[in-house]
């Protein structure tokens, strides 16, 4: 009978293969996490136990879980290489919503993303795969300027392409919440990588198409 039970868990261990396992394994300790937002309300000068606030440190579990996904998942991984022999042109992706999390002050900042690419040897990917990269990156304590190179980086070496260009614009809270910037500015970084880099006719065309 045990070995039974042993033997149907090996099977189903061996079907879900090595990447469930891992996301299996990323589980969060929510718990922890419920701890700490109660500690911190109480720091804070406030009632953990006030009506109001008492499901506030499960909720917050509950968000961070998800808005936190991407720790342990594989970028590079999503960023399906096709072959389409046709496409020698810049390939660029507007405006991709942004929502991350600066990891200086655990507050969101958000905006949107550009992604430029010009294919070599006909090496292309879904506009969908690009999202998803920039969505797991995003999925977790963050800095603008990693993210954006961190994006570039992983198209150079996926796709290997002639060149490519990310640029991000995003409202940090932590600057317009607290006044030290007006609300709405946005902070812009861009990761330049290639051809874009060394043709300036070519990163001019790309920033024009953006705008
Ligand atoms: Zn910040």
């Amino acid at each position: 009978m045990l070995e039974d039970l042993l033997e149907f868990l090996s099977q189903v261990r061996h079907k879900l293969g090595p990447i469930r396992l891992r996301r299996m394994a990323s589980f969060m300790d929510k718990k922890k996490i419920e701890k700490a937002v109660r500690d911190i309300l109480e720091a804070i000068g406030e009632k953990p136990k006030r009506k109001d606030l008492l499901e506030t440190p499960r909720r917050v579990a509950e968000m961070y879980e998800e808005i936190f996904s991407g720790i342990h998942l594989d970028p590079s991984k999503e960023l399906e290489v096709i072959l389409d022999q046709k496409h020698n042109e810049i390939i660029l992706l507007k405006n991709i919503p942004l929502y991350s999390v600066c990891e200086h002050h655990l507050v969101p900042f958000m905006g949107r993303a550009h992604i430029a690419y010009i294919p070599k040897g006909g090496r292309v990917t879904g506009l969908s795969k690009l999202a998803r990269v920039v969505d797991i990156l995003a999925k977790r304590p963050q800095v603008q300027e990693r993210l954006t190179t961190q994006v570039a980086e992983i198209i150079m070496s996926k796709l290997r392409p002639l060149g490519c260009m990310v640029v991000i614009e995003a409202e940090h809270l932590c600057m317009s919440m607290r006044g030290i910037r007006k609300p709405g500015t946005s902070t812009v970084t861009s990761a330049v990588r290639g051809i874009f880099k060394e043709n300036e006719k070519t990163r001019a065309e790309t920033l024009a198409l953006i705008k």
